[in-house]
């Protein structure tokens, strides 16, 4: 019999995710490993949702966005005994590896069955990017896409009023979304959780914008900012976007674009990335290696130690922000 390797996604889903189990079911049967799909996460794997994976159980799915193995949150998992569950459901089925296609949260929980004797490995898979030691997550290309779009059509519908056009993008601790796509589309002002946020300067900014003769401006506002000076009701867009009206001659419109930033064909990039690093995933899988996660650093991949990784925080490059400062401010 074949080695048992398994793969589950879990915590939020991120476009991509689908051509990583692609590569990892294909790169398994490569490896002459037996691939097995794991349904909702970690609490498939507690409830024993889980079969043997072909080749053809994986093909046309490179294009879709979501995941074919489903997703999900277990508050089970999070407890010795839910974790126990776990452990027993993979022994029972000969499942000697895991790999664990999600955020930092389903990495913790990943660790935690390393150190149960299950060899796993992490892919980062979440928009937000607030994984260390990868460049880039999977889901994140598509998501900043999608925002650009939504701003390009904001624009298009920009008439000659004065007003301030405020999107709010995901990243409740991340602001990579926001200035990835702030820069992308031009963005007047960007206002992210790593930057503290003075609104009142804000303010003068877009009024002096008018005074100049600019007719709309476009904010891109990330939900992990806390406006200190505003009500407190409402989203961070919301909020922001009284205040400005509040102080300035400026009309606001919001749009708080949500959850499309999850969906949707993912790019070249991130079908790409999720290949690379699925591969080599199962390539350290199978050469029984477990407690890492796979990255691409300056286009190479590479595998780093879960607990070290989780032990990091992943620093925004602040370059990009200076750059938006300075294209700003002309
Ligand atoms: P993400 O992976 O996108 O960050 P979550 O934070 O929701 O998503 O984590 C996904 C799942 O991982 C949780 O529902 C839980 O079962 C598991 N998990 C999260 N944190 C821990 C932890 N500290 N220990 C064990 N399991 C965890």
């Amino acid at each position: 019999m074949n080695r048992r390797i398994g793969i589950l996604t879990s915590g939020g889903d991120a476009p991509g995710m689908n051509a990583a189990i692609r590569t990892a079911v294909r790169a398994a049967l490569h490896f002459n490993l037996e691939p097995w799909g794991i349904f909702r996460g970690y609490h498939g794997l507690i409830n024993g949702e889980l079969q043997p994976m072909t080749s053809r159980d994986v093909s046309g799915i490179i294009q879709r966005g979501g995941t074919i193995l489903k997703s999900a949150r277990s508050d089970l998992f999070k407890t010795p005994e839910g974790r126990d569950r776990a452990v027993d459901m993979l022994r029972k089925h000969n499942i000697e590896s895991l790999i664990v296609i999600g955020g930092d949260g389903s990495f913790r929980g990943a660790l935690s069955l390393q150190e149960k004797g299950i060899n796993v490995l992490g892919i980062p898979g979440t928009i937000d990017n607030d994984i260390p030691c990868t460049d880039f997550s999977i889901g994140f290309d598509t998501a900043v896409n999608t925002v650009m779009d939504a701003v390009n059509k904001i624009r298009d519908t920009a008439s000659s009023h004065d007003r301030a056009y405020l999107v709010e993008v995901m990243g409740r601790h991340s602001g990579y979304i926001a200035l990835y796509s702030g820069l992308a589309c031009g963005a007047d002002v960007i206002l992210i959780p790593e930057v503290p946020l003075d609104l009142d300067e804000v303010c003068s900014k877009l009024a002096t914008a008018v005074d100049e003769g600019k007719t709309f401006n476009i904010i891109v506002v990330a939900e992990g900012v806390r406006p200190a000076q505003a009500d407190g009701n409402g989203s961070p867009a919301m909020q922001i976007g009284r205040y400005i009206e509040s102080k300035t001659s400026l009309e606001t419109r919001i749009t708080i674009l949500g959850h499309i930033q999850r969906g949707g064909a993912p790019t070249v990039r991130d079908r790409v990335l999720a290949s690379r690093l699925a591969y080599y995933a199962v390539e350290l899988a199978a050469r029984g290696v477990g407690g890492k996660m796979v990255g691409e650093v300056d286009q190479k991949v590479a595998a780093f130690d879960l607990a070290y990784a989780l032990a990091q925080e992943k620093q925004l490059n602040m370059d990009y922000y200076r750059l938006y400062e300075v294209l700003s401010a002309i």
